[in-house]
């Protein structure tokens, strides 16, 4: 029996995670649950799944919840606030497994601390690694905590990976590793209109329903951008070795180049649960929820390299990786802020590579060794990139 603490429990991957965990209490004890704000969400989910703590990073939030589980017979649910209370969950010796499932650079400190108390890691947190790649993997391989990824194309590739590859090493079997994307809403739109995108239709995903950034990111491509940059380390692979490939269908995951010249590549229907039950039974399997896949439903599957024209942002994203020290950082931090812009329709949806690649062009990309530097380095960049949200509004 393991305990697990979700953070982000509130979110689209915190719900799957439950649906998972709820199929198999023999497995999985909730210890904690965690949220930003949603206190009726949060609030529900304490009643329904009983953890023994409850953390609402905003301070008022958790004054609002607190209140709220003392007039029920959940009242011995410990709540607790901000960073101090995700971090305190994320390395309580209650716990085993950390879901890690916030949204954007906010999932860092509890996501590292996790790491550096050697828990078993399950990222969905994609943006926390791509802030502090280095760092974040050298905590990991410091204590030895197990990272299973759960962004679906890195757990596929993990899938596809040798027998006993855990990740953060390198596969010397492995010529390439190919990633795929689904394109998102806009892979056919003519280039002129996509200055016009709404928030809307930007969320509006053809294949996955999923939180609100990572929509945007899949429009605009970043999403595969920060992918390509986590590929890199969790596989610890260049560049040079992951090739994006466009598969408007999302049934195949991402596949394993052999240099015997075989290609493997893993298959299902584009539902978080499969990747998530995979890496919580690791490495066993057990039952996910999800519909089995019917391939005469499928019946083709479409391949065509991505068109960098048209996605400035998986450029910006290769060069910020080639370039490598805190660039990345940097490209996420602008992404970050340039995404909430257009989301809270202060710029336009072409505006948003406009503003990183304007960001990047203020840094030198100078190493972070430290966390205080990648802290330090993040929050210029979002003060540089909220200066040219104002200039282009
Ligand atoms: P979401 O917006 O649905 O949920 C985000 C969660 O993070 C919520 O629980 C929210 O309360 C919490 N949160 C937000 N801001 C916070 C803050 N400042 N402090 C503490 N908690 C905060 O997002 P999601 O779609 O579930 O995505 C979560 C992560 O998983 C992202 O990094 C995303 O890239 C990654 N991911 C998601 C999917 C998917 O299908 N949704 C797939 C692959 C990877
Ligand atoms: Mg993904």
């Amino acid at each position: 029996m393991k305990g697990l603490c979700i953070l982000g429990a509130t979110g689209s991957i915190g719900f799957s995670t439950l649906d998972v965990a709820a199929r198999h209490p023999d497995c999985y004890r909730i210890v904690a649950l965690t949220a930003h704000r949603a206190v009726d969400t949060l609030f529900e989910q304490c009643l329904k799944y009983r953890p023994r703590y409850a953390v609402m990073a905003d301070e008022n939030a958790a004054m609002a919840l607190r209140s709220r589980l003392a007039e029920t017979d959940c009242g011995d649910i410990e709540v607790l606030a901000g960073n101090a209370g995700l971090t305190f969950v994320a390395t309580s010796p209650e716990v085993d497994t950390v879901m890690a499932a916030i949204v954007g650079g906010a999932g860092l400190l509890p996501t590292l601390a996790a790491a550096q108390a050697g828990k078993t890691i399950l990222l969905a947190n994609k943006e926390a690694l791509v802030m502090s790649g280095a760092l974040f993997m050298r905590a990991i391989a410091a204590t030895g905590a197990c990272l299973l990824p759960i962004d679906s194309e890195h757990n596929a590739i993990f899938q596809c990976m040798p027998a006993g590859y855990t990740p953060g090493h390198s596969a010397p079997s492995v010529r390439r590793i190919l990633l795929t994307a689904s394109g998102g809403p806009f892979r056919e739109w003519p280039v002129d209109r996509l200055s016009s995108v709404t928030p809307a239709q930007a969320v509006a995903h053809p294949n996955w329903t999923m939180g609100r950034k990572i929509s945007v990111d899949s429009a605009t491509m970043m999403n595969k951008g920060l992918e390509l940059i986590e590929a890199c380390w969790l596989f610890n692979v260049p560049s040079r070795q992951v090739e994006v490939v466009i598969h408007p269908q999302s049934v195949i995951h991402s596949l394993v180049d052999y240099y015997d010249g075989s290609v493997l590549a893993q298959m299902g229907n584009p539902d978080m649960r499969i990747p998530i039950a995979h890496a919580m039974a690791w490495p066993e399997r057990f039952e996910s929820g999800a519909e089995p896949l019917n391939l005469f439903d499928v019946k083709r599957l479409d391949f065509e390299p991505p068109d960098l024209q048209r996605f400035p942002c998986l450029r910006l994203a290769y060069h910020a990786i080639d370039r490598g020290g805190s660039m990345p950082t940097v490209l996420n931090a602008a992404n970050e802020i340039a995404v909430a812009a257009f989301l809270d329709e202060a710029v336009r949806f072409t505006d948003i590579p406009r503003i990183i690649e304007a960001t990047m062009a203020e840094f030198s990309g100078e190493d972070a060794a430290t966390l205080e530097q990648v802290l330090d380095i993040d929050r210029a960049a979002r003060d540089c990139a909220t200066r040219w949200v104002l200039q282009l509004q």
